[in-house]
């Protein structure tokens, strides 16, 4: 179906390309004819022509643009809807990285079709049948507009893709001034706090000066080239005007002209071209083998589930060694259990690896068989968000088919049973409208919402007082009933209402 569109598309621009040179050439040839004054009835076909062709190429052109822009669009919605799928589904991205790859890779893609695809195919076509024509014409004529064609339409695009070759750095430099942008942006208040906001802009001006430098070099190669590339239907037109003798002469001199129009702008398009590859091949990378999350996937288990690791190794993507190292561990079902450690030990990455937040090597099985563990164990994870939302919509995020009443029930086990008649109210950025305990205990009452079969809580107390918090993880134990429960805490007391202490040491289990 898209093939077809974009044929479609392309066929337009054939016929819009063919018109236009149509155009010119019956202009031509009545400019040319005019000079002997002809009877005005020996122009009449002529005039007609030329109006005709106008028309018809700015009206093709036209429905050129609507079916070429409506096939890409419809390619981007797909696209975009299964990156964020598929980055949905892969948290471990940086989100600078994450947000450059939907949004600039993406258009990239666009470029892609739109820019280079379309035009080569409309150029090619267009640019044989002129040669075509011109040889049953004038054959050193034909010859020429072949040799312009190939010089502007192959070889100086060619050209423009080498030296354009440090188009990948170009896409990571990118990622990375949106890195700092997002890292600013997000953490403005803790780098002024820390007065590192000087050297925090000092990066991200690095970063932009290198991204300018090199959009530099790459935009002085597309011009150069494409500049050359203009040049060439000019001198191929003088040429067929000197070779070529009579009144055909200045026609086909401006019809080699327009004609050659028609290849001019895959010399820029070609320039760009490594850049646009590294950004498809990019999107292709996120969006291929992408298994999509499904809802109903995590909803699929809701029985008794133990999950067992063994030799489980995470290494973080700019990590100088393994942050989780060959980890065996056993969680019988309904068994609860406490991680500690100092920190920077691992107890976070091996709760995100329970739960397929992290990429790891080794074994993660849930039993019985079907229950993977990454659909079935949710929780309070260290990196969690709450929204500049409603409460309702913190509770929900995008679930549906619970109840107000079901909420409540949440928010009262997590000990925040006073905000069951604030449901609509907005909890400003990052929950900034609450206190750390009031903040602790939606995340857990989003959790308890989901009701996964493994509850897995990073530090849920972290932050509350101590009566705060032996409350919290009374109620939050309570709450987890007959589920396989792994909280990561640092509070000693807490240990006795736990069946097992595992100790997480230099990202291995001490004991
Ligand atoms: P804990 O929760 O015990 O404090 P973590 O699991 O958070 O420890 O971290 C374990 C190790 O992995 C630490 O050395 C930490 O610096 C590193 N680490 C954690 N998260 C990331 C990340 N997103 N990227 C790179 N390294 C990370
Ligand atoms: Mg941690």
């Amino acid at each position: 179906m898209i093939a077809l569109r974009l044929a479609f598309a392309g066929l337009l621009g054939v016929l819009a390309e063919a018109a236009g040179i149509g155009l010119i050439g019956t202009a031509t040839w009545m400019i040319v004819r005019a000079a002997d004054q002809p009877p005005l009835a020996a122009l009449a076909v002529a005039i007609a022509a030329v109006r005709a062709f106008a028309l018809l190429k700015g009206g093709i052109r036209y429905a050129e643009r609507l079916a070429g822009h409506d096939v890409v669009l419809r390619v981007l919605a797909t696209l975009r809807a299964r990156s964020f799928a598929a980055l949905a589904a892969r948290r471990a991205l940086r989100s600078g990285d994450a947000l450059s790859r939907v949004v600039s890779d993406v258009d990239a893609v666009q470029d892609l079709l739109l820019r280079a695809v379309l035009p080569a195919a409309v150029a090619a076509l267009v640019g044989v049948a002129a040669v075509i024509g011109f040889l049953f014409v004038s054959v050193p004529a034909g010859l020429v507009l072949a040799a312009a064609l190939l010089v502007a339409g192959l070889l100086l695009p060619l050209l423009g893709r080498v030296l354009s070759r440090q188009g990948a750095a170009l896409a990571s430099a990118r990622a990375d001034v949106v890195q700092s942008t997002v890292d600013i942006s997000h953490g403005a208040a803790e780098l002024l706090a820390f007065g590192a906001m000087p050297a925090a802009l000092g990066t991200a001006a690095a970063r932009g000066r290198r991204l300018a430098r090199l959009e530099g070099r790459t935009a002085t190669a597309g011009a150069v080239v494409s500049g050359a590339a203009s040049l060439v239907p000019a001198a191929s037109a003088l040429l067929i005007a000197v070779l070529v003798a009579g009144a055909a002469a200045p026609v086909l001199a401006l019809v080699a002209l327009a004609a050659g129009e028609v290849v001019v702008p895959l010399a820029a398009a070609a320039a760009r071209q490594t850049e646009v590859r590294a950004a498809v091949d990019r999107v292709r990378a996120l969006v291929d083998g992408t298994v999509e999350p499904a809802v109903e996937d995590r909803k699929a288990w809701r029985g008794p589930v133990s999950v067992r690791l063994r030799g489980v190794t995470v290494r973080y993507p700019h990590g100088a060694r393994d942050a989780l190292s060959d980890v065996d561990l056993d969680l019988p079902a309904g068994r609860r259990v406490a991680v500690v450690g100092p920190s920077g030990a691992g107890k976070s990455t091996l709760l995100s690896a329970i739960a397929g937040r992290v990429d790891a090597t080794g074994r993660i099985e849930g039993r019985p068989d079907g229950a993977e563990p990454w659909q079935v164990a949710g929780g309070v994870f260290a990196d969690a968000h709450v929204f500049h939302a409603t409460v309702r919509e913190n509770l929900l995020l995008d679930r549906t088919g619970h109840t107000d009443a079901a909420l409540r029930a949440a928010l009262v086990a997590a000990g925040l049973g006073d905000f069951g008649d604030r449901l609509d109210e907005l909890v400003g950025e990052d929950g900034g409208q609450l206190s750390g305990g009031q903040r602790q205990r939606l995340l857990l009452a989003r959790a308890l919402v989901d009701a996964p079969p493994v509850l897995l809580l990073d530090e849920p107390t972290e932050g509350l007082d101590p009566a705060a918090a032996d409350a919290v993880l009374a109620t939050a134990l309570r709450a987890a009933g007959e589920r396989t429960v792994v909280v990561v805490t640092h509070r000693r007391a807490d240990l006795a209402a736990f069946d097992e202490v595992v100790t997480v040491a230099d990202g291995r289990i001490a004991g």
